[in-house]
């Protein structure tokens, strides 16, 4: 099975399995191979339709990873070396001085990248509390780029997405959304309307923290040409490596998901009622204010949670200091899992608490992990 119409019909968790292969041809590769070459011989006149020709241009592993990508978000994929560099593709569209509304927090990164902007005088820039879908449509009229990242990374805050993107295209503002903590099979942004989903790859497609890798899916062949060109002649492009090893992570993203997700909902639960323990933010909790929102259009709440400490930003180290199984690091998606103080990062938005602890879960067994984070919390108090 290898052309995309042949597995539109097949459900996610197959997709991922499926996409992305070689043709079949007798006794030929089931994966794609590395092409680990920076030129290729020349087509004969007349035959430029599907030319690489020079690997700053393309690469069979990118092309496959694409393909798979697009299979899940809808439209055409292209892939960057880093979630970052993804991100960035997308704002370097934008004419000089363009508006960009955006959350107020939401990865550092795009935080410290937006504020940098705004120094040079480059962009402007609305900041709006994102969940707040009112404030939001207030700020949209003269901005070029609504960027929603929902679940927001890591006050857990969910986007209403339907409404917010219907407003935007109403006028005429583009929508870009960062679906790395959803991921493709938790929610679709394209089909919504939107005109960029953009992922970290490095994080659940990859889901073994060992690459950096991003992505651009858009509906639209024009932003997809202008995006293309911009990677070729800007240059910072991924490596074929890296692609595949992400494509052969990412045949397992249902199974892993699942998993991670089920231990997420389950320590959330128990954090609830944890001694060391003020605040859970997770969108599967009933009692969380973003759950009725996310149950509308998502089909998940995600493999992410974030706690308060009891005890302040002091006691919320001392218990990622105390965790054995529980691996005290930044990133999220991978297989194991990871907590940390965000604000050990000096960049951190002020309006996320000093003593707040995110927890990416990975699909260790949930007991041992409970096990681990309850006497770490304990030992924090
Ligand atoms: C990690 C992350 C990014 C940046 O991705 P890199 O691959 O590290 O460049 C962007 N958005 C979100 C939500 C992230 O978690």
């Amino acid at each position: 099975m290898t052309s995309r119409d042949e597995r539109s019909h097949l459900h996610p968790e197959s997709q991922v399995v499926a996409a992305g292969r070689p043709a079949h041809t007798f006794d030929g590769d089931l994966n794609v191979p590395i092409s680990l070459n920076s030129t290729f011989h020349a087509t004969p006149p007349g035959e430029l339709d599907a030319p690489v020709g020079y690997a700053r241009y393309g690469n069979e592993a990118w092309s496959a990873l694409e393909q798979a990508i697009s299979d899940l978000e809808g439209g055409q994929t292209l892939l960057f070396p880093s979630g970052m560099s993804a991100i960035t593709h997308v704002f370097g569209l934008l004419p000089h001085g363009s508006v960009i509304t955006t959350s107020h927090n939401g990865y550092t990164g795009v935080q410290v990248y937006l504020a940098q902007a705004i120094e040079e005088g480059r962009l402007e820039v609305r900041f709006v509390d994102i969940a707040n879908t009112d404030e939001v449509i207030a700020a949209l009229p003269g901005s070029a780029l609504l960027w929603i990242e929902s679940p927001t990374n890591p006050g857990l805050d969910v986007a209403d997405l339907p409404a917010l993107i219907k407003a935007a295209k109403a006028l005429g503002c583009g929508v870009g959304v960062d679906n790395t903590f959803a991921t493709p099979l938790l929610q679709q942004p394209l089909a919504l309307g939107a005109d960029f989903s953009v992922h970290s790859v490095t994080k659940f497609i990859a889901g073994h923290s060992d690459l950096l890798l991003g992505s651009v899916s858009t509906s639209s062949p024009e932003l997809w040409r202008r995006l293309s060109n911009a990677r070729k002649f800007a240059g910072a492009i991924p490596g074929p490596f890296e692609a595949w090893l992400a494509l052969r992570g990412m045949r397992t993203l249902a199974i892993r998901l699942e998993r991670a997700q089920a231990n997420a909902m389950e320590l959330a639960i128990r954090l609830q009622n944890h001694p060391a323990v003020e605040r859970v933010r997770y969108p599967g909790l009933p009692t969380d204010p973003s759950h009725a929102r996310a149950s509308q259009f998502m089909k998940g709440y995600g493999a992410i949670l974030s706690i308060d400490v009891k005890g302040g930003a002091e006691a919320a180290d001392r218990a990622c200091n105390a965790s054995r199984l529980v691996t005290h690091a930044t990133s999220l998606g991978g297989v194991e899992t990871l907590w940390e103080r965000r604000h050990r990062w000096s960049w951190e938005s002020p309006s996320i608490p000093k003593n707040l602890v995110r927890i990416a879960v990975g699909i260790e067994n949930i007991e041992d992990l409970w096990a681990d984070i309850d006497q770490a919390l304990r030992a924090s108090q």
